[in-house]
């Protein structure tokens, strides 16, 4: 059996590697456009920021390791510039010259390529990505030897990375999003708080508005937004996202959807001898069903490897799983993650979903140090499966997400979260672990135990005056802040006041709201055992001013409010 790869990165060098340890025998040979295999391109960022200092450490692997641990013939500077389907062999371009090689199993692995936007000046000299090892040297070079404004275009996660690995080595860093909110997939309830943090580190964010051109300078180049505004940058970092790396192989006459490669669920193109792992190829989204690119490394390490089953042992190898996008961003002190879908992915396959907010701290709150952190978790109304969870903080958000990745992957139910058994003592965790209490949460509200109300719906339930808004905080902390027309009655002396809450709401609906959720929930609670058609705001105002923050209403609550 003789298998070439292309690529010789993350999936590519998981294909050989497995194959090799499937078959002593097999040849296998990887070709690999650039000088480095194997390399950390997560690591780039952070080589950048100077946490890590030897570019060495990036190299994972060298070809000599490979070829004496694995037998890998690993071939750098080798670009696959053609394939014949039919003869199935690959054209090459080496650092000598043109050649073709055979193949039984053709492997690809090419990954995906960083978006250059269309517009003047990008050919700067003082313009990179940040997508390889000699990227990340050029950039680190350019900051050691005194580049101090430095310019990222795109606040997607690797704009972020790249953002704050400047920032940590000391430049200016002005941050350009041409969407209306830095790391979209973010729910707008969190993201201000990853923006908050990058302000804390010293970064310029201008969102909303794109890059119109570069124009080089001597001394600096100038960044033109769409808006007019300008920026001087002695360095320019593009990070507007990326597109799979693939049209050599659709000119021959591999199946692609929008570039990117499609594969069946052992990673097979449409040719019975060719297949296809990592950005380079369409995954399914494991909640929406939807295909679409997922540029993230374990994905592509994973299916890289069960890609040599499907080729070597084809009876036993397991299918490559469709993907929730579990991704995870460091922005100075806070931690920014994600899994599965949110709400832009389950509008887009219209698929009905509840909502729930919970502001946890990350280790028992008696215990020192206990920080707070904020998650949004969507699931199914009717069966309560999980759907897509997020949470930001400085601490515990990790591995929070990560239950919540598996718990997806398992197709449980959000009730099914409050019977997890999770390590507890109160350095690590509460003994009602943050979540369990969002299984609890979230069973309330599919029992009906728990009614909801949005934050989003505050504008316009203050302006309609459709509803009483009660607040059932201390009358200190209504003081700090409040909605306009709320009624402050707190929670404690509630059960007391109802004929107030009566005779305010004259009929209408009941919004109750306090700082977090966990007060309106009781109040809630004894409101609808007195009969009122009443709702608790998910989340409470922490969840509120986030929303509000985010649409540029902050100013509905008051200064200093919560
Ligand atoms: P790659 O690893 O990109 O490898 C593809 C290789 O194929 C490249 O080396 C390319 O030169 C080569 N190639 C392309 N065309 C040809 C050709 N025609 N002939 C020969 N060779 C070819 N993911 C995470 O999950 N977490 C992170 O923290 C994270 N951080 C990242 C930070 C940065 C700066 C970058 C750039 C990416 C990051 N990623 C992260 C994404 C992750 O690195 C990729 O998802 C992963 O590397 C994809 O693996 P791949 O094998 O498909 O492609």
């Amino acid at each position: 059996m003789k298998i070439v790869v292309v690529g010789g990165v993350a999936a590519g060098m998981s294909a050989a590697a497995r194959a090799r340890r499937l078959d002593e025998k097999a040849e296998i040979i990887v070709l690999e456009r650039g000088p480095y295999v194997s390399f950390a391109n997560c690591g780039l960022p952070y080589f950048v920021g100077g946490e890590i200092t030897d570019p060495t450490a990036l190299s994972i692997q060298t070809p000599q390791s490979l070829a004496s641990s694995l037998r890998l013939d690993v071939r750098p500077n080798h670009e696959v510039v053609g394939v014949d389907l039919v003869k199935k062999q690959v054209s090459v371009r080496t650092p000598v010259g043109s050649t073709t090689i055979d193949y039984d199993a053709l492997v690809l692995a090419p990954g995906a390529q960083a978006v250059i936007p269309p517009i003047e000046g990008m050919d700067s000299p003082r313009v990179s990505t940040l997508r390889t090892v000699d990227d990340a040297r050029g950039i680190r070079d350019r900051v050691t030897s005194g580049a101090r404004r430095a310019v990222v275009l795109g606040g997607g996660f690797i704009g972020i990375e790249a953002a704050e690995a400047l920032l940590r080595a000391g430049a200016d860093v002005s941050l350009v999003e041409a969407a209306p909110r830095i790391l979209m997939p973010i729910e707008l309830e969190l993201t201000g708080l990853a923006v908050a943090e990058l302000r804390r580190l010293g970064a310029h964010l201008y969102v909303g508005t794109g890059a119109a051109r570069v124009e080089p300078g001597v001394d600096v180049d100038t960044v033109v937004l769409n808006d007019g505004r300008t920026l001087e940058a002695d360095l320019i970092v593009v990070a507007v996202g990326v597109s799979p790396e693939t049209e050599v192989f659709e000119n021959a006459g591999i199946s692609c959807l929008s570039g990117a490669i499609i594969v069946d669920e052992h990673g097979q193109t449409n040719d019975p001898h060719v297949w296809a792992a990592g950005d380079a190829t369409a995954s399914r989204d494991g909640v929406t069903g939807a295909l679409r690119p997922v540029a993230l490394a374990g994905p592509a390490n994973r299916a890289g490897r069960q890609l040599a089953d499907a080729i070597l042992r084809p009876d036993r190898a397991r299918k490559i799983p469709s993907v929730l996008g579990t991704s995870i961003v460091r922005i100075g002190r806070l931690t920014v993650a994600i899994t599965g879908a949110n709400r832009a992915a389950l509008d887009a396959a219209k698929i009905v979903y509840h909502t729930i907010h919970a502001h946890p701290s990350h280790h028992a709150s008696y215990f020192p140090g206990a920080e707070q952190m904020h998650f949004v978790v969507h699931f199914e109304p009717v069966t309560g499966r999980l759907l897509g969870a997020q949470g930001v903080g400085k601490a515990g958000v990790d591995k929070r997400i990560d239950v919540l990745a598996t718990a997806i992957r398992a197709s449980m139910a959000i009730s099914d979260l409050i019977d997890l058994d999770l390590a507890y003592s109160p350095p690590y965790g509460s003994a009602k672990d943050p979540i369990n209490m969002l299984g609890m949460l979230g069973e309330n509200v599919l029992t009906g135990q728990l009614k909801l109300w949005q934050a989003t719906e505050a504008p316009a339930l203050v302006s309609s005056g459709d509803a009483l808004i009660l607040d059932v905080r201390s009358a200190e902390e209504f003081a700090r802040g409040h909605l306009p027309g709320a009624v402050n009655i707190a929670h404690t002396t509630l059960r007391d006041r109802l004929d107030e809450v009566e005779h305010a709401a004259a009929g209408r609906p009941v919004k109750v709201m306090c700082a977090a959720g966990l007060r309106s929930y009781i109040a809630h609670r004894i409101l609808v055992s007195a009969g009122f058609d009443s709702s608790s705001l998910s989340g409470g105002i922490l969840t509120l001013a986030a929303v509000l923050s985010a649409q540029g209403q902050e100013s509905l609550l008051g200064a200093g409010s919560n």
